[in-house]
């Protein structure tokens, strides 16, 4: 195989129409074929990255192993594909113009006017390239964040017109993903919409070789032509996706569609070998045909939008198709939780996940959940700011500390269990520094944590600044809660444990942001297991 090959995706009509599960769904389609894929997302705000973003605004943040603070759309294309994505993998306007403007104040622009085109076009084409050049892709698929004919995607759109301009035909391919809204009252789907939306892309340079349409009811022969005639491309080329139970489905469905046949009758690169999505299938098998059920309460202070736990909402998925149990994930808002309160509100959980989390708000009501299951014997999860909260309650409870606190949210406290560590206390800036990607552990053997892993040696990824404090660690052994994971070169606590009680692991790190299709994470599985022993005893 010899030159990288570029398809990028772009989004007309409104947001929120699955470009990224659409990207992902392609990209499996054609690495389950044999190729080499990458995914890339281009988001068009100012932020240098969605990590400064309050998870209202723009949901999870998602980290990869190499620290990169990305959008969450990258968690899908991992989970997807089962590869390991960077910072290279998501550019923001504000990364590309902080570049440029770097650039400039070291006089790199000799003198000249320095101008969105051709120098910040230039950086976001530089950009868009440098995966390919690596040689380590066949194919390179680029999303574009943002809707064709915003302001902000005005650079995005003209940077892939001159990519397409300078290369062949066959080395680049267009999929913009569209909406066909179903009109109640003329009982029709309507393509005017669409057809806007293709024009103003034609307006920017830019035709589209494939249509994928997001419709509620089926588009059937005659709109499909009527579509492809009036946005110039191949009636073949028009790709229905029509709502689907769920976003594993759409992988299959896009290969009913042909989508990456088309693709890659488009690129000249064969189609011969058929997709080898065996495990994928079994997967969904397993996920649709469960033999049991368990209610998992996430107590959280996000949890008006679901998004802002996607890593984790996706994990419980794997994990649950891992053991053939459906996983009703219920959210529970941590400001509405206390110690009076707490028993009603989470009763018939068979499982409770303390989530991530920043600051004040609702952290009482976190300690309290915690109490209460950690009283009752019901399987406990915490991440991150979820295992700080467990190490706090401990403390108050156990360890005879009453004002136990982390530093985050009481600086004054006598008895800073969780504190900031050492290299943070001088950091004065907000982006990018935090204790950032993947990380060494040292697993205890005869911990849940090691009968999960199956090793001694892990690593995971970290989005933190306070830690577990060292100064109490005895303390907490002999009041029952072990230190089951330490960084082998930091001592950094990742991992406590209470040995006495059925499950409950706290992690100072995100597990869910590896658990994916191929290899669901192995405390999630381990999590559901024990919540599902719980519910058989229980119920
Ligand atoms: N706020 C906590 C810290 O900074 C936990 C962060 C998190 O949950 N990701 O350490």
């Amino acid at each position: 195989m010899s030159k990288t090959k570029y398809v990028f995706v772009t989004g007309g009509v409104t947001s929120s129409l699955g470009k990224g599960i659409i990207s992902a769904s392609l990209a499996k389609l054609l690495q389950a074929r044999g190729y080499r894929v990458t995914i890339q997302k281009f988001d068009p705000y100012i932020n240098v990255d969605p990590g400064t973003m309050n998870p209202y605004e723009h949901g999870e943040c998602y980290v990869t192993d190499d620290g990169a603070e990305t959008d969450l759309d990258l968690g899908h294309y991992e989970r997807f594909l089962g590869i390991r994505t960077s910072q290279a993998n998501n550019v923001t306007t504000g990364r590309i113009y902080q570049t440029v403007i770097d650039l400039e104040r070291q006089g790199h622009y000799l003198g000249k006017t320095v101008q969105v085109v051709p120098h910040i076009t230039d950086e976001i084409k530089r950009r868009i390239l440098l995966l390919g050049d690596t040689g380590d892709y066949d194919i390179v698929i680029t999303e574009l964040g943002g809707t064709v004919g915003d302001i902000e995607s005005l650079p995005f759109i003209e940077a892939v017109r001159q990519i397409i301009w300078e290369k062949e035909e066959q080395e680049c391919a267009v999929i913009h993903l569209t909406l066909v809204p179903y009109l109640n009252a003329a009982k029709e789907l309507k393509t005017k919409p669409t057809q806007h939306s293709v024009k103003t892309m034609l307006e920017y340079g830019v035709q589209p070789d494939v249509l994928v349409c997001r419709t509620e009811h089926a588009l059937g022969t005659e709109l499909r032509k009527k579509i492809a005639l009036f946005c110039n491309i191949k009636s073949t080329a028009v790709i229905e996706s029509i709502d689907v139970e769920t976003i594993y489905d759409v992988p299959l469905k896009m290969q009913k569609e042909k989508l990456d046949k088309v693709v890659l009758a488009h690129l000249k690169l064969s189609s011969k070998v058929d997709p080898d999505l065996e495990s994928w299938k079994e997967f969904l098998w397993r996920l649709k045909n469960p033999k049991q059920e368990v209610n998992i309460g996430i107590v959280g202070k996000y949890v008006e939008l679901p998004d802002a736990y996607k890593s984790i909402a996706e994990a419980f998925i794997h994990a649950g198709s891992e053991n053939e149990t459906k996983v009703k994930v219920h959210y529970i808002h941590s400001e509405m939780l206390n110690e009076d309160n707490v028993e009603a509100k989470i009763k018939g959980m068979d499982g409770i996940l303390v989530a991530p989390g920043f600051g004040e708000r609702g952290i009482e009501g976190k300690i309290a959940t915690i109490k209460y299951v950690r009283e009752n014997n019901i399987p406990f999860f915490g991440i991150c700011l979820g295992m700080q909260c467990a190490v706090v309650e401990f403390a108050r409870n156990m360890v005879n500390l009453p004002d136990a606190a982390s530093t985050e949210m009481n600086p004054e406290t006598s008895n800073p269990v969780i504190d900031m560590m050492e290299e943070q206390k001088s950091i004065t800036k907000k982006g990018g520094t935090m204790r950032l990607g993947a990380y060494p552990c040292q697993l205890s053997k005869g911990s849940k944590a090691y009968q999960a892993y199956g090793k001694t040696k892990i690593d995971e990824r970290h989005r933190h600044r306070y830690e577990f404090n060292n100064h109490y660690k005895e303390a907490f052994e002999n009041a029952g809660m072990n230190c089951t994971g330490i960084n082998p070169e930091s001592h950094l606590v990742e991992i406590v444990e209470i040995p006495s009680h059925p499950w409950f692991v706290g992690v100072q790190f995100h597990p869910e942001y590896r658990s994916t299709v191929d290899n669901p994470h192995p405390l999630f599985v381990r999590f559901v297991k024990a919540s599902a022993e719980y519910a058989a005893k229980n119920n």
